[in-house]
């Protein structure tokens, strides 16, 4: 237990390092609980991530699964190495990792930083299961379709109307235009709301009268940068964080939010599109301040949503279906129970999440 320091009543299962030194293959699984089912989570590829941080990414996944009313619990794994390496390198590596955890039952791999699902193809193919799937293997393309994105727009729709906001003509800015960021602009503009900014790592673009989200897109699937659009104002990368703006959307990377700049924050509600954007005690200053903020392991459980639809054979549109039914549920219980207990949304969305995984782990012999 002298690694996990941090292990506790839910877990984690199993953590397994993998080597295999022929090939300079290294990993790491970590299997974290598996009360509700079988975990599902991210294979990362990274050269810097430790077996902690693992666990940690696998604890997450726990809890977001069991928050979405998922049959899986959370895992993750890691692969140390450069994801930029030449395709054929690459290859071998993932399929000699996937060989590896071919005897991990309880762990089902999905795409993550530095993986995606050519990977996945290539793990269902050495061992039968993976989530993330291209189309052709009966895969559901979650980032193409924005399965997180449209997530985001209904956790926006219910957080809305629980703090009193009109959707229509609500003005949103969205940091980080890619796939989490891009979709929920696209989801969200469908509903009425006005894009007045958005950043990606070049820079910020901000129009007060509205951005044109749809030419947006265009721009960058051209290969562009937000501030390469021909219209709209350009600003500094983080002006983004603290444009007068009703909603704001951090859907870049996390700790972008600050307990500093989360005093400037201008928006009246927060959707976490990324995961832990906010430090705790930058979420504390905005639940002062009176800012709702809908926590990200809630908000952008889209993705997971989808892919354990494609794990049971469900189709694309029982995806969307099954996001919005998942999500508007849990977004109105965290904030009513926060609301009820005046405590902020994290701590009511964690104890939910915890009340869901012991309930799985009373139906358990060990518990
Ligand atoms: P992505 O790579 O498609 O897009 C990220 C965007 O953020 C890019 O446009 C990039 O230029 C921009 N960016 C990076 N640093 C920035 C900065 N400092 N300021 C402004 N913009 C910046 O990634 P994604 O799939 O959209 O994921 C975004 C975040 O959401 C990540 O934290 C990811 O872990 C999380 N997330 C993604 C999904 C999913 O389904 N893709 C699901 C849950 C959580």
């Amino acid at each position: 237990m002298s690694e996990f320091p941090f292990a506790d009543e839910f877990g984690p299962a199993r953590v397994e390092h993998l080597y295999e030194p022929s090939i300079g293959l290294q990993a790491v699984v970590v299997v974290d609980n598996v009360a509700a089912g079988p975990s599902i989570g991210g294979v990362r590829m990274a050269p810097d991530v430790s077996a902690r941080e693992c666990f940690r990414l696998a604890r997450a996944m726990t809890w977001k699964n069991a928050a979405a009313g998922l049959a899986h619990g959370g895992g993750k794994s890691v692969i140390f190495a450069d994801p930029g390496m030449p395709i054929a390198d690459k290859e071998r590596l993932v399929r000699a990792f996937a060989a590896l955890v071919h005897d991990v039952h309880d762990y089902i791999p999905g795409p993550d930083m530095g993986t995606d699902e050519t990977c996945m193809a290539w793990v269902r193919d050495e061992i039968g299961r993976a989530v993330g799937l291209p189309r052709a293997l009966g895969g559901i393309p979650l980032d193409e379709i924005g399965a997180t994105g449209f997530g985001l727009a209904i956790a926006v729709d219910v957080a809305a109307a629980h703090c009193g906001l009109e959707l229509n003509g609500a003005r949103i800015a969205v940091q980080g235009f890619g796939a989490v960021g891009k979709h929920a602009a696209r989801f969200l503009a469908e509903r009425g709301t006005v894009l007045v900014a958005a950043a990606d790592i070049a820079g910020t673009i901000a129009d007060p009268n509205g951005l044109d989200v749809a030419a947006l897109i265009a721009v960058k699937a051209g290969g562009g940068r937000v501030v390469d659009a021909p219209f709209g104002e350009k600003l500094a990368r983080e002006a983004v964080l603290d444009v007068d703006c009703d909603i704001l959307i951090p859907a870049a990377r996390p700790d972008i939010l600050t307990v500093d700049n989360a005093k400037h924050v201008r928006a009246r509600l927060v959707a976490q599109g990324a995961n832990i954007p906010a430090s705790v005690d930058a979420e504390h200053v905005l639940y002062e301040r009176g800012i709702l903020s809908v926590p990200d392991f809630i908000a952008n459980a889209g993705g997971v949503i989808c892919a354990a639809v494609e794990y049971h054979g469900g189709s694309e549109a029982a995806a969307f279906a099954e996001i919005e039914d998942k999500i508007s549920r849990n977004v109105a219980t965290v904030l009513e129970r926060s609301r009820d207990l005046a405590v902020p949304p994290r701590s009511a969305a964690q104890a939910m999440a915890e009340e869901r995984v012991r309930a799985a782990m009373g139906y358990r012999r060990w518990r």
